[in-house]
């Protein structure tokens, strides 16, 4: 490749973007991050560090119908909407319900399994050359249910995982107690997910990867992006906001959920994204109590994940505007549920940490080059589960940009669903 030809600025060090780095760089490109902040400090610090097989179920699966009457109540824990947000992306959000359908479902459900199973591989294989593979537990999570009906409501779920050969084990409140002993004895039911991993923690381990991608000689420039403009017809500049250019003969889009306003303003493009945020906060465990795995309280509406900073209580969605001030109150119910499950003390921040999941209307991310942009890459719109399925996205991308085989057909999360 000659110099130029071979240059990627890649914006966006989350995990999507570090993990595009690597990836590309193994492949020889010449690759520069951007971000305004340091490695893995947004919405890849705070989320539950879970990289589970389980996530291929989308929020929008066909028994979302069954739920939708108690969700509108908008009074829950796992979901909360702010109705002029609705309005305003109704487009989006009747899209998302309409993608509820069995077709769409199976589709999605095999393009995430596929995407997940190739990701895990990566994590594993990343966390080993990045000296962090003490932070991955191999223990599973736990889905935890409150009574024996709501256990029986998850069997879309549990037909879902057995289809795809997920290992999973149901168990009953003895061999739950033998599991987690300090859990209080809430949930006569549970389903420990055996086929996934989770990390202690999840900004940790951006930071490392962005570490190798330094020592491999990659370059991080840390800088507030305002600008991406085409250049002739083989180059990008890109824009700092303080004014320097700089230009690469490729650009990885790789803003999280920033990539949706980045976007308009820089290209006009128009990205039918929205902002599911969530909270989190830490707690010390009470009178020595500890847990052994990430455990998601499906009737509480959050997950409890061990993590290096203590027990990372993180809350479910709230739909509305990605800079909209915080709303305490989902995590204040939360809290309360979670203190009804197991033994924590108090808060250990004063400010709960809040992030947004970048949510696509099929529950799937754009991974590829962008129709009418050629040289312009797509990695974003990961929803609940970019942690989970960053390297293998950033291994797709990389694939299809040096030209080679991809590990599995792209198709479904070709950019063509939404955009060009
Ligand atoms: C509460 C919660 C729990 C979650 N739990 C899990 C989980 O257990 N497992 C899982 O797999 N996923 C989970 N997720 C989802 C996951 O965190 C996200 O899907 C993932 O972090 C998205 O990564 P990203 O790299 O796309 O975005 P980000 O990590 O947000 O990275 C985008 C980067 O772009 C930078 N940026 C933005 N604009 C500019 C600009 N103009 N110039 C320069 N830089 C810019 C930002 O600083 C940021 O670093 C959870 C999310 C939340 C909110």
């Amino acid at each position: 490749m000659g110099e130029m030809k071979n240059t990627v600025a890649v914006l966006g060090a989350g995990i999507v973007g570090v993990s595009c780095a690597l990836e590309l760089q193994r492949r020889g490109f010449d690759v520069t991050v951007f971000d305004r902040l340091a490695p893995g400090r947004e919405t890849s610090y705070g989320n539950a560090g879970v990289i589970a097989r389980s996530s291929l179920m989308p929020f929008n699966h066909p028994g979302l119908w069954s739920s939708l009457p108690r969700l509108l109540k908008n009074q829950s824990a796992s979901f909360r909407y702010n109705p002029r947000f609705v309005a305003k992306n109704l487009p989006w959000a009747l899209k998302f319900l309409s993608n509820t359908r069995t077709a769409v479902f199976h589709e999605t459900t095999a393009a995430l399994d596929a995407l997940i199973r190739l990701s895990t591989q990566e994590h594993r294989r990343l966390l080993c050359e990045a000296g962090a593979a003490h932070r991955l537990r191999t223990s599973g999570w736990l889905f935890l249910y409150r009574s024996e009906e709501s256990f029986l409501g998850s069997q879309l779920s549990r037909d879902t995982f057995a289809k795809f050969g997920i290992a999973t084990q149901a168990l009953d409140a003895r061999e739950l107690a033998q599991l987690e002993p300090h859990l209080k004895p809430l949930f006569p039911r549970a389903l420990w997910i055996q086929d996934s991993l989770s990390v202690d923690s999840p900004g940790q381990v951006v930071e490392a990867y962005a570490r190798l991608f330094v020592a491999r000689g990659g370059r991080i420039r840390q800088a507030s992006i305002g600008g991406l403009h085409r250049q002739g017809t083989d180059a990008w500049r890109v824009t700092e906001d303080a004014g320097t250019v700089h230009e690469a003969s490729r650009v990885v889009l790789a803003l999280g959920p920033w990539t949706k306003e980045f976007a308009k303003k820089s290209l006009g493009l128009s990205v039918p994204m929205a902002f599911e945020r969530g909270y989190h906060m830490h707690y010390r465990a009470a009178g020595g109590a500890s847990l052994g795995r990430p455990v998601y309280d499906t009737g509480g509406g959050y997950v409890l994940s061990p993590m290096e900073q203590g027990l990372r209580l993180s809350t479910g969605v709230q739909l509305t505007d990605l800079e909209a001030p915080k709303n305490l109150a989902q995590l204040d119910l939360a809290e309360q549920a979670a203190r009804e499950a197991f033994p924590i003390e108090d808060r250990l921040e004063k400010e709960p940490w809040l992030g947004s999941r970048p949510t696509l209307p099929d529950s799937r991310p754009i991974i590829g080059e962008c129709p009418g942009h050629a040289g312009l890459w797509l990695a974003f719109g990961h929803q609940h589960i970019g942690f989970n399925t960053g390297p293998g996205s950033a291994a797709l991308l990389a694939s299809m940009m040096a030209g080679e085989a991809c590990a599995f057909d792209p198709a479904p999360f070709r950019p063509s669903r939404f955009i060009g």
